[in-house]
């Protein structure tokens, strides 16, 4: 994919907070989601992003912005897929499709856009808006592509064995349940399960001590692939509609004791929280940067390989967490930052990700979720998890107020956000996430 006048950093928006220095939805962005007015029983419908404001899809195309005779048929279809309920058949449709509503949606958004009159009755602040998941998810992957992430939290479960001998070769994932995936504002009961304390012979039954978020990026496939018909490298992205901020939250103590030999399940099941907004791989293509492997270890073979790969196969995508504890509203401080990365450390690529998961014919399909793993960077202060932050609980952090945390308390809540920015391009953001872990029911 190339840059094209969409992405002219130089392009001002109509709609005034899209122009502002710091927002995260610049006309260069134009992500998707889906809402309704908050606390009405409106349906829900395909919004874009735009400064504070959304604009409603389904609106502006009752108003004929999107007359197939003003924008193309390519770009007509795709804005009636985008209007529905949920962008699984936006998702279906494909690049082609995506790409002429983004133009078409840039060119109608634009300062001076003859569009403007139509389309001003067709936006409600973001402010006002209740949102849901963007699209009937199912099937969810968690991948685990930071090998920062993957050795600090080997050494704490295996000392002696960090990293194990697959790491360096394949994608590592796990199958997630899509079930209790939900979107931003997501407030689930602290889990119970089996707990075997350390130097007990034998486990009980009891809420988890060991409660953790994991900051994480999430990919929504696009058309996808037939059972039996892998997606090669070199195709994998155009089967990537966008990403959106994801939370894995995981209790650590329930995921010790089950792991093996099968992986993650209950200690991982109970909740997975996601942003509002999906933010296409074309708004994300200024911020491509070469993908490398460090010499010194395994290349990878070559069905994860390809020259475009290693030219642009990563995205430089800034990620912070932050939490907010039931203490800090009450006094209202505003939350405070635990931890910051970028999803250019990772060691495996979205390309790579969709490759491995389709090569023994398993099949993708629009709407299904992949996981990128926790994202920490090289340093311990860019950990993606409280896991890493508190050294599995031994070295606890102190927050402003002077509150530690070794794990998540009840009330506290977790915000997560994303954004890209350098000079020569327009800030392209992902809005925030936020979760919280209340009471355990019992
Ligand atoms: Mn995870």
């Amino acid at each position: 994919m190339a840059l094209n006048e969409t992405h002219d950093p130089q392009l001002s928006s109509w709609v005034a907070a899209a122009n502002g220095a710091g927002t995260d939805f610049t006309l260069q962005n134009l992500p998707l989601g889906v809402f309704r007015c908050a606390g009405s029983s409106e349906a829900f419908r395909g919004g874009v992003a735009i400064g504070d404001q959304i604009l409603d899809l389904a609106a502006a195309l009752q108003a004929g912005v999107f007359d197939a005779r003003e924008v193309g048929a390519a770009a007509a279809g795709a804005a009636m897929a985008a209007a529905q309920p949920a962008l699984n058949e936006l998702m279906a449709a494909g690049p082609a499709a995506w790409t002429a509503l983004r133009l078409a949606l840039s060119r109608a958004l634009r300062s001076g856009a003859p569009q403007q009159a139509a389309l001003q009755s067709c936006l409600l602040p973001q402010a006002q808006a209740q949102f849901a998941l963007p699209a009937r998810i199912g099937d969810y992957t968690d991948f685990y592509t930071s090998i920062y992430h993957a050795t600090a939290v080997g050494k704490l479960f295996r000392p002696d064995n960090p990293l194990l001998p697959n790491y360096k070769w394949m994608p590592i994932a796990y199958h997630g349940r899509c079930s209790s995936i939900a979107i931003s504002g997501q407030q689930f009961k602290r889990p119970s399960g089996q707990i075997l304390a350390a130097g007990a012979a034998t486990p009980v039954l009891a809420p988890s001590q060991r409660l953790d978020y994991e900051l994480e990026l999430g990919l929504f496939i696009g058309p996808g692939n037939a059972l039996g018909t892998p997606i090669a490298i070199e195709s994998a992205e155009s089967n990537v509609f966008g990403l959106c901020l994801l939370n894995d939250w995981s209790a650590r103590d329930l995921q010790a004791w089950e792991y093996q030999p099968l992986g993650p399940f209950l200690g991982k099941n109970f909740a997975t929280t996601i942003s509002p907004w999906i933010v296409t791989l074309e708004a994300l293509e200024p911020y491509r940067v070469a993908w490398t492997r460090p010499a010194a270890d395994p290349q990878p073979l070559s069905y994860l390989d390809s020259p475009e790969l290693r030219r642009t196969g990563a995205i430089d995508i800034q990620l912070e967490c932050l939490l907010q504890s039931a203490a800090m509203r009450r006094s209202g401080q505003v939350p405070c930052r635990l931890s910051r990365s970028s999803f250019r450390h990772a060691y495996w690529t979205i390309a790579q990700m969709v490759a491995h998961h389709t090569v023994n014919g398993c099949n993708l399909r629009p709407g299904d979720v992949l996981g990128t793993g926790t994202q920490s960077g090289p340093q311990a202060a860019e950990a993606g998890s409280l896991l890493e932050l508190s050294v599995g609980g031994k070295q606890p952090l102190t927050l402003p107020d002077g509150e530690t945390r070794r794990f998540l308390e009840d009330d506290d809540a977790v915000i997560m956000r994303g954004w890209c920015e350098r000079a020569g391009a327009a800030r392209v953001g992902f809005g925030e996430l936020e979760g919280r872990v209340l009471k355990h029911a019992g």
